[in-house]
């Protein structure tokens, strides 16, 4: 029978996404509906332009946000670039970077991939040989937060490569954004979308996108029309620039939601956030080798805003993650892809990173895990834990 009561438990969410969404945000919401083309909602659209410029570091004038989640933000990007019968090359170390791959395929492209092991960044030299191997490719994909993985992959020397085969970067944020530094201009990026549920603390809803003036002359200047009609960036973007032409009507309250979200980045300060993710981040990858576990990622390329942590012999994956939900309220997530059953994948985004999430996990897990014969040291990890916090 269907419950007549609505109640969904409050949980601590150190998930992969969603993450604990900021009491502005969840307020912003409740705010009445406004027309998608009444003049105050168009002015806070124009508000999101300009804050989404400051969080991503861009000048681009084609920066707006997409209905739907960080997907529909690659779906945007990768759709609106790609042709049949152009050349791609996506570097691919987890499995968001497989999901670009496969969208650049169903848009007809003929994808290269370059692999690199699940725990490891993708190396920019064999996506150059590739690249060259290829010839004239259309664009170079790369995801910079390897969500599966725990994994931050540079972006920097990836757009000379993509510019010398007169090809557009299109790098994946979705996890990075508003956790570690983005700098769109500066990597010389020409595609990059991100979401809202990892580390911009809003519900998922909306996807930030932002298009160099490069890749916007590509877009425009296709021979075929996008196959995507709900995700074509040139009517997307009549509708949020002056033109306010009809596309869709604008997910309102979500729209309100990314402009709170933005309005608490821009309040902490980046540098500052950044550095709150960093501690946070590194205080609980020392607290679990505290306890005796060992992280996955590569140490020079571990993210601090998701941390890929082995599961120890012998113990039981989802018994584990059953009991930090039922009796802590605390949501982990499993291994995906090549990881699945070997990790567990802990974040610590936006408002879910702080440092009583970091000490609340270490000793619910800890505790957990002696119940399950492995011998966590809690005493050892909180004390590491510390030590890293007060390091800083
Ligand atoms: C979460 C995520 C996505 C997909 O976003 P959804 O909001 O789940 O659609 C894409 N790329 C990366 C790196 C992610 O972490």
């Amino acid at each position: 029978m269907v419950s007549s009561t609505f109640s969904p438990p409050t949980r601590i969410l150190m998930g992969p996404g969603p993450s604990g969404a900021h009491p502005r945000v969840l307020r912003a919401m409740n705010a009445p509906i406004l027309g998608h083309l009444d003049p105050e909602f168009l002015r806070i659209m124009d508000d999101c332009r300009i804050m989404l410029r400051q969080v991503l570091r861009t000048e681009n004038e084609v920066t707006i946000a997409t209905p739907g989640t960080g997907t529909s933000g690659m779906e945007a990007a990768v759709m609106n670039i790609i042709e049949p019968g152009d050349k791609a090359v996506v570097g691919i170390c987890g499995y968001f970077g497989e999901r670009i791959a496969e969208m650049a395929e169903r848009a007809g492209a003929t994808v290269t991939r370059v692999h690199a092991p699940w725990g490891s960044p993708v190396d920019p030299a064999k996506v150059r040989d590739a690249v060259r191997a290829a010839g004239a490719v259309k664009m170079v994909g790369i995801v910079h937060a390897e969500t599966s993985t725990g994994v931050m992959t540079p972006v920097e020397p990836f757009a000379p490569i993509a510019h010398e085969a007169g090809g557009l970067l299109l790098v994946d944020c979705v996890t990075s954004l508003g956790g570690v530094p983005v700098e769109i201009d500066r990597w010389g990026a020409d595609a990059v979308y991100s979401g809202t549920q990892k580390c911009l603390s809003a519900p998922p809803g909306v996807a930030p996108v932002s298009f160099s003036p490069r890749a916007w002359d590509v877009i425009k200047s296709r021979e075929t029309p996008c196959n995507t009609f709900y995700l074509d960036m040139q009517l997307l973007e009549a509708y949020w620039d002056g033109r306010r032409a009809y596309h869709h009507t604008a997910p309102i309250s979500m729209i309100y939601a990314l402009h709170e979200a933005l309005a608490l980045v821009l309040d902490e300060g980046l540098d500052q956030r950044w550095a709150r993710h960093e501690r946070n981040g590194r205080a609980l990858q020392a607290g679990f080798e505290g306890l005796g576990l060992v992280n996955h990622a590569d140490v020079e390329y571990r993210l601090p805003v998701l941390t890929t942590v082995r599961i120890p012999e012998g113990v039981n994956d989802a018994e584990v993650r059953g009991a930090l939900l039922k009796r802590h309220g605390i949501e982990i997530g499993g291994g995906l892809g090549d990881l699945k059953g070997k990790v567990w994948r802990v974040g610590l985004m936006g408002e879910s990173s702080n440092e009583g999430n970091v000490f609340l996990l270490l000793s619910a897990l800890g505790r957990i895990l002696r119940e399950q014969g492995f011998k966590a040291d809690i005493p050892n990890g909180i004390a590491a834990a510390t030590a890293r916090l007060s390091s800083v």
